[in-house]
């Protein structure tokens, strides 16, 4: 006879709502252990009592037989005195509140569920809705918590006998399946005309999939908002969701039904399999294939397609039928997702011909979210739909603060204990629409995370509109924080590390503290202080604003800062008027509206437009990403173009002008474009290295940290991480949050709890 034990073991994590409880119940059973199982406010506690070997096996299969969706935190085991219980049990829980409990991100329908979809001898044979426990909505129906059938939108539906039975059975794939529901009891599709009146028809599915197929477009109503959709392979009709939606040329997402469909129009590696298949089923940038039969208006002057797999049972039903659907966020361009039916007729009036609706609310609205391979692992671009609310492990517990995060690809974050939270991708904060839609994501995730702040961090910036939401919390203390201190205090926090590091911060813009533009900064320190070591040399952004809009104008601030007055106007290609070109020199000599920037996205701007690339640019990041699209294969034996480093006093310069002179020449001697594109890319990346090792010598050996909205670029990231690994530094990038300003929030957020602790 072995020795009885019992052990008490509490654990922590995504554990409610996902079908947990039941998983404990079936590996007890299986072992023969007595013992219970029930949901606490912190998350579950077992009490398992039997043979010590059966017990640590138990444990063992705990950890590592996990339901999809449960993620668990911590464990902790304690001892007990034996008490010869027999038989296991799910008891109801202790406390009426889970609220330390984490609620889980909305997942894609799982396997199980989809056999049944598909089974016609099953009773949800092609329902829309079906789920289970280990599948479907969370995040966005979850109204409060505890996370419980009254607290979220499927309190609208009450379940039928059928459904309850199950709802009530611990073996049953659907035990506490808070959105389980069937045809009978749950939510139900219609079909809506442009003016919102519902069009009779049989099949409202089997109506959308002949309109489409027409060429029509159709809002889709999903999981986090509406997307509008379009057949994929019909030019014209993607030219007429491209006029209406006044989205010139932004890359549109597709759906594939799987993943043999992708394989006909895009390159997949085993990575990006994984991705695509993953449980948040992201969209993924992947490498066209030449010759698909996808409208070349789906993603016109890009070398990738984002692409996604369907992730809703509706989404696979119409899926099934079509080779691939541009499903695109249905907003129009610069507004926030709808999500509600009244608002998406509304906004969508005179885009969609359509509207496949369901009665199953959607409380927070999340849009897709965006991920790439890069250096063999995934990166987010917009972390959303499927990652939120996951938290982020921090180094260290913390006071609570709320971080407003950037003006662009505003997210917002809450910090609890030694967790951070961020929200899903808010929008760009231009409008009222915006700031409103970002008080929401602020006050649902309060109250799903109960946690009261006591700061406030937000950006630096005076006139940045996040940085006036932040007076709307008159009552708490407000920490303004420098744009891209915040950037490395994410790229450090989320690879939990709390020591001095060298922060290499490319990005768009950014408020610096002498008042100027910053955005290619070196930047040493750690979460509460940071030296600015050195940067790409100052230049004029003639216009401000207008400057980031009209990439020609940062060609010729460089051109000026270059030669002079004597500019090489033989080799420009811009679609200027003499006039206008005569007026912006003037305003960069007489110093006129042209604030001083040392921006690295305004760089690769200034060289996009230089090779013709692109004037003016219709998004936010568009020159740039398109300069990195010129790059063929063997951009890496391309030779370098020279930039060289000065110093000045303590601070490190990057001077382009050797680059911008040796361009030039190019041009005249008509190099093309990807093999200019290549050489800027291997000088810029010299550079980088040059300056990490200067800092260096000066100042001693930290890891590097890359951060901002230009390491979202793959090979300047890959090739920069090779060379400095090769140099031996000790390299940190982003993977759980984006390097852009999607990630800032994070970092704002450490900063200001770290600079306020005890
Ligand atoms: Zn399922
Ligand atoms: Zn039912
Ligand atoms: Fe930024």
């Amino acid at each position: 006879m072995t020795d009885v034990i019992r052990k008490h073991i509490r654990v922590e994590g995504i554990v409610q709502g996902v079908g947990f409880r039941p998983f404990v119940y079936r590996i007890a059973t299986q072992w023969s252990l007595s013992g219970v199982v029930f949901n606490d406010s912190q998350g579950v506690q077992i009490e398992v009592e039997g043979p010590a070997g059966d017990v640590a096996r138990f444990i063992g299969s705990l950890q590592g037989e996990l339901p999809p969706l449960a993620a668990i935190s911590r464990v902790e085991c304690s001892d007990g005195p034996v008490t010869g219980q027999s038989g296991f049990s799910i008891i109801e829980s202790r406390t009426a509140s889970g609220r330390s409990a984490q609620i889980a991100p909305d997942s894609h329908v799982c396997s199980d569920c989809l056999v049944e979809l598909f089974d016609p001898g099953n009773r949800r044979y092609h329902y829309p809705f079906i789920n289970c426990t280990n599948c479907g909505p969370r995040y966005s129906i979850v109204a409060d918590i505890p996370y419980d059938r009254p607290l979220t939108t499927m309190v609208d539906f009450p379940m039928c006998a059928d459904c309850e039975i199950e709802y009530r059975d611990p073996f049953s794939r659907r035990f506490h399946a808070q959105p389980n529901a069937c045809a009978e009891c749950g939510p139900q599709l219609s079909l809506c005309d442009g003016q919102g009146e519902s069009i009779r028809c049989n099949n409202p599915l089997q109506e959308t999939v002949t309109r489409l197929k027409k060429g029509q477009i159709i809002a889709v109503k999903g999981l986090g908002g509406y997307h509008l959709a379009v057949d994929a392979t019909n030019n014209a009709a993607v030219e007429r969701l491209r006029q209406r939606k006044h989205r010139d040329e932004k890359p549109f997402a597709l759906m594939a039904f799987n993943l043999e469909q992708v394989r006909t129009f895009a390159r997949i590696t085993t990575l990006e399999e994984r991705m695509l298949s993953g449980i948040e089923r992201p969209i993924v940038l992947l490498e066209k294939l030449p010759g698909s039969c996808i409208a070349s208006l789906v993603a016109p002057g890009n070398r990738y397609y984002g692409v996604m797999l369907p992730y809703t049972p509706l989404h696979h039903l119409l899926l099934k039928q079509f080779s691939a659907l541009v499903m695109t966020s249905g907003n129009r361009t610069d507004e926030p997702i709808a999500f509600e039916d009244g608002d998406a007729t509304c906004r969508l009036d005179g885009i969609a011909d359509g509207f496949l609706v369901h009665d199953r609310r959607i409380h927070v609205r999340t849009d897709d979210s965006i991920v790439r391979s890069m250096g063999g692992e995934p990166l987010l671009l917009r972390r959303s739909r499927g990652y939120v609310p996951r938290g982020v492990i921090l180094p260290g517990t913390h006071l609570p603060v709320l971080a407003l995060g950037a003006e662009l690809k505003n997210v917002i974050c809450l910090t609890r204990g030694e967790r951070a939270y961020l929200s899903h991708h808010i929008g760009d904060m231009n409008n009222q629409d915006v700031v409103d839609s970002q008080r929401q994501a602020i006050d649902h995730l309060q109250s799903i995370l109960e946690v009261e702040p006591q700061l406030v961090a937000h950006d630096m910036h005076p006139d940045y509109l996040s940085t006036r939401q932040a007076e709307a919390f008159a009552e708490l203390k407000k920490v303004p924080v420098q744009h891209h201190h915040a950037h490395l205090a994410s790229c450090m926090a989320e690879n939990g590390v709390n020591v001095t590091v060298l922060g290499v911060i490319f990005d768009g813009t950014g408020y610096g503290s002498d008042g100027h533009i910053w955005g290619g900064e070196f930047l040493l320190g750690d979460y509460r202080n940071v030296k600015r070591v050195g940067h790409l040399d100052y230049l004029p952004m003639p216009g401000g604003d207008a400057a980031t809009k009209e990439p020609w104008r940062m060609a010729i601030s460089y051109l000026v800062q270059t030669f002079g007055a004597d500019l090489p106007e033989d080799v420009l290609s811009f679609d200027v008027k003499p006039a206008e070109l005569k007026l912006l020199k003037q305003m960069i000599a007489r110093q006129l509206n042209s604030p001083l920037t040392s921006s690295g996205g305004r760089l690769f701007d200034a060289v996009a437009a230089l090779v013709g690339i692109r004037d003016r640019v219709s998004y936010e990041g568009q020159a740039a990403l398109e300069l990195e699209m010129a790059l063929e294969e063997d951009a890496g034996n391309c030779g370098s173009y020279p930039f060289s480093v000065r110093s000045e006093g303590e601070m490190l310069l990057i001077d382009s002008r050797p680059m911008i002179r040796q361009l030039i020449k190019d041009l005249a001697k008509r190099v093309s474009c990807s093999q200019i594109s290549a050489q800027f890319h291997n000088g810029l990346t010299q550079a980088i290295v040059e300056v990490c090792e200067r800092v260096r010598i000066e100042h001693g050996n930290f890891p590097v940290a890359l951060s901002g909205g230009v390491f979202q670029n793959r090979y300047l990231t890959e090739r920069t991480i090779e060379q400095l690994s090769e140099k031996a530094f000790e390299v940190l990038v982003h993977r759980q949050v984006p390097p852009n300003d999607g990630g800032l929030a994070l970092g704002q957020a450490v900063i200001a709890g770290l600079q306020h602790d005890a």
